[in-house]
């Protein structure tokens, strides 16, 4: 369910752009998977991650020992994993982890989906962002054994906290590399807290009419700028069609006008001229528990999380297209 933002409403480019048609056949196929993704299997997930400790990037020891976890889940899953050095923070050394899917007919052309896997300080980082691995470890598990055209890549990013570290240096790497293409990132930022209290999401700025986020804290942010405005309609429109009972609110198209939304990795692919969209509950203008030693299991709603991970499954699926149905064009903008 999409609560309006009328600046995107009233742009007539972006309403065409918006039009994301997804073929009967592949709606079937997405309705099915989508069903391995519950309120239960985010819970598993997320406990077991959590049951780690502290993953603070100036801690080898803490970040090796996810690190570690993480491989085991994914290579448990089918998957090869590897590791790119993200430099060092502290003299600390830094490693993004990834795994793929390799696209049967474009491999070159890469479709990514992240979430940093730090915290800060002293904090637990159940939803920042425990909650955002343990959605791409849905996404993994959803999708595995499936062939879709394009490549698509799971990224787990260090060092978000001290500096979007991890993400830079990937998309650093990204750049250099000739023999691949990556269309963007979808960002798994915060997916697992919200609030039906009267007055729960606070907001950096409301702009009458333009911007405004609503006062009751129930929804998933979708944060792109501009240039990925195709991905960020791609992820509405599976909101629409697989979990409609997830409101949405659209920042897609405008988000790049606030500093706020380039708080996390998709702003290092921003900065690089790469497409990028955050899916996020708000982090501080809605969970009071940010960056806090409260940040824990016990706050975050499966149910919603379980929605947005479904939503992010069958992004992936349209996107990198599927079962004979061909990827759809993000390039193509607006
Ligand atoms: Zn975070």
């Amino acid at each position: 369910m999409r609560e309006a933002c009328l600046l995107c409403r009233g742009l007539l480019l972006a309403a065409l752009a918006s039009c994301v048609h997804i073929p009967q056949e592949l709606e079937a196929q997405i309705s099915i998977v989508v069903e391995g993704v519950s309120p239960t299997t985010c819970e598993q997930e997320l406990r077991s991650f959590q049951g780690l400790g502290l993953r603070m990037a100036r801690d080898a020891g803490q970040s090796e020992k996810a690190l570690r976890y993480l491989e085991q889940r994914m290579q448990g899953m089918g998957y090869a994993t590897y590791r790119e050095s993200a430099g060092s923070f502290l003299n600390v050394e830094q490693w993004n982890l990834f795994a793929e899917i390799s696209g049967t007919v474009d491999p070159k052309v890469i479709c990514e989906i992240g979430a940093h896997y730090d915290t800060v300080e002293e904090s637990p980082g159940a939803d920042d962002n425990g909650s955002g691995v343990a959605g791409i470890l849905q996404v993994a598990k959803a999708l595995q054994g499936y062939s879709p055209e394009r490549t698509i890549r799971f990224c787990f990013f260090a060092a978000e906290e001290v500096g979007i570290l991890g993400s830079a240096a990937h998309v650093a790497l990204v750049l250099e590399r000739e023999q691949e293409e990556v269309d963007g990132l979808l960002n798994l930022e915060m997916i697992g807290y919200m609030s039906k209290a009267p007055d729960s999401q606070g907001a950096p700025i409301r702009i009458p009419i333009l911007a405004s986020l609503p006062s009751t804290g129930d929804f998933i942010l979708v944060a792109g700028n501009f240039f990925s405005g195709r991905l960020g309609n791609i992820f509405e429109t599976c909101v629409d069609r697989f979990v409609p009972d997830l409101k949405y609110y659209s920042a897609n198209r405008i988000a790049g006008c606030f500093s706020d939304a380039a708080r996390s990795d998709h702003s290092s692919y921003w900065q690089a001229g790469l497409r990028g969209v955050m899916v996020s509950d708000t982090a501080n203008f809605r969970n009071p528990n940010y960056h806090q030693s409260t940040d824990t299991i016990e706050t975050i709603d499966f149910e919603f999380m379980a929605k947005v991970s479904r939503a992010a499954v069958a992004t992936m699926m349209v996107w990198a297209g599927w079962a004979g149905t061909p990827a759809l064009e993000v390039g193509q903008e607006p």
